[in-house]
């Protein structure tokens, strides 16, 4: 009935091509609300910038920025912003829809949006950056708002941009609209406990499956391909845990250490720009023998389609915990269950930062804010009964993690469309 959309040009393995066999894929277990099912696959708004900036030695960059809202059936869009060299419509299309996924995997009262600009960061001072930012969020802030679409940090985002995006907004409303993003410093109206959250809810749906597989986190080898906000913390508490992080890679290289890798040294030295390879206490190795080191759990926690079916076919892992988006490509995830490693998905392994970006904005509008460890005990509650759930829904199907999540997250998002029903 409906025509394939005109501006993407998926593939087998390129994000939106991965979101859409993902779709497919929980089909049969929909029951009516399929016929609802087309609306998973486009999204609701996409917005294209232009973010024309005045670089420090006097010459004007153009910069592409997108922010797009995938489904707003159960509630405003949200999602990150994500600041990449090689951002497409297309990515953030696919990032938009795992976020509606995500959001209503988890049963929060969100939509799924994303945004980000094709810009490497990395390259530009300071001035620049909170230029490009500003211009960035004036331009989307058409679409954007306390109560339509709320953005958050991604990949290379942090506090210090959700600040400066917090304040445009607000200068070109009038007000101090804190609830307009999430990520936020503190004492800006950002919560406890949202730095960390994302890599805790990577550790609490990874402890709870290793007990599951009876896998034992004591002495477990873990792989973690990404040492930012989600890897670093989720190789940490793993660590306390009493698991070894045997190898990490972050975009300067890869390092492995049999042993494990000594994070309280490792990651002063990844945060500095000579990054990971310039830690001592491993040794170097080319980036593919990443996915050759002997390891019990697999972390990609960097960009989508690491994992490959030739990465799939070699790994030794027996779980593999999704920090990040769309890292496991439709084939791949198929060749893993075959070798019965099991995948628990980025759509609720990661959910963690998107649900205390949630208390936030909560606490926000309130006005009041909750101690870190009501922040803690709230998360690990929302992830434990998401998992639980998503658990019975893969055993009474005998479904995949990830087709079983998509099984009850669209249940939710259709069951919305449906109610709401069309307009006009
Ligand atoms: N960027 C994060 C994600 O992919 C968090 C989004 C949010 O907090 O809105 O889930």
């Amino acid at each position: 009935m409906s025509e394939k959309l005109s501006f993407v040009n998926p593939t087998p393995t390129s994000p939106w091509g991965t979101y859409l066999q993902q779709v497919d894929r929980v089909m049969p277990y929909l029951g009516d609300l399929a016929k609802w099912a087309e609306t998973l696959k486009r999204p609701k708004r996409a917005l294209i910038v232009d973010v024309p900036i005045e670089m420090d030695d006097g010459r004007i960059a153009h910069y592409e920025g997108y922010r797009v809202q995938h489904n707003m059936s159960r509630g405003p869009g949200k999602g990150g912003v994500r600041f990449h060299p090689d951002v497409t419509l297309e990515e953030v299309m696919a990032l938009s829809a795992w976020m509606t996924v995500k959001t209503a995997a988890v049963n929060l009262p969100y939509g799924g949006a994303k945004g980000g600009i094709r810009v490497d960061p990395k390259k530009l001072s300071l001035k620049e950056l909170e230029k490009v930012t500003r211009r960035y969020t004036s331009e989307i802030g058409i679409i954007i708002g306390p109560h339509t679409d709320i953005p958050a940090p991604d990949v290379n985002t942090n506090g210090q941009i959700m600040a400066w995006m917090m304040d445009t907004y607000s200068m070109n409303t009038g007000g101090t609209a804190t609830g307009v993003v999430t990520g936020k410093p503190l004492h800006l109206g950002g919560s406890l406990g949202r730095v960390k959250a994302t890599g805790r809810g990577v550790f609490v749906t990874g402890r709870e499956a290793a007990r599951r597989l009876g896998l034992d986190l004591r002495g477990a080898r873990i792989a973690v391909q990404g040492f930012g906000n989600v890897g670093s913390v989720a190789a940490e508490l793993f660590v306390e845990a009493g698991a070894k992080i045997v190898a990490v890679q972050d975009h300067t290289g890869t390092i492995v250490n049999e042993k494990g890798l000594d994070l309280a040294e490792l990651i002063p030295v990844s945060r500095t720009p000579a990054g990971a390879v310039s830690f001592k206490g491993g040794d170097v190795v080319p980036n593919e023998a990443f996915w050759d080191v002997p390891c019990d759990i697999l972390i990609p926690a960097a960009l989508e389609g690491q994992i490959t079916a030739a990465r799939a076919k070699k790994t030794t892992a027996k779980l593999v915990l999704e920090g990040a988006n769309g890292p496991t490509v439709p084939e791949a995830d198929d060749i893993l269950a075959e070798r019965g490693v099991l995948v628990v998905p980025d759509v609720i392994c990661n959910a963690g930062g998107v649900t205390v970006s949630y208390f936030e904005w909560v606490q926000d509008f309130s006005s009041f804010f909750w101690d870190e460890d009501e922040i803690n005990v709230r998360l690990d509650r929302i992830m434990m009964n998401a998992l639980n759930q998503i658990w019975d829904t893969a055993d009474k199907h005998k479904i995949s993690l990830r087709t079983a999540t998509y099984a009850v997250a669209c249940e939710r998002i259709l069951m919305a469309r449906q109610e709401r029903g069309l307009y006009p």
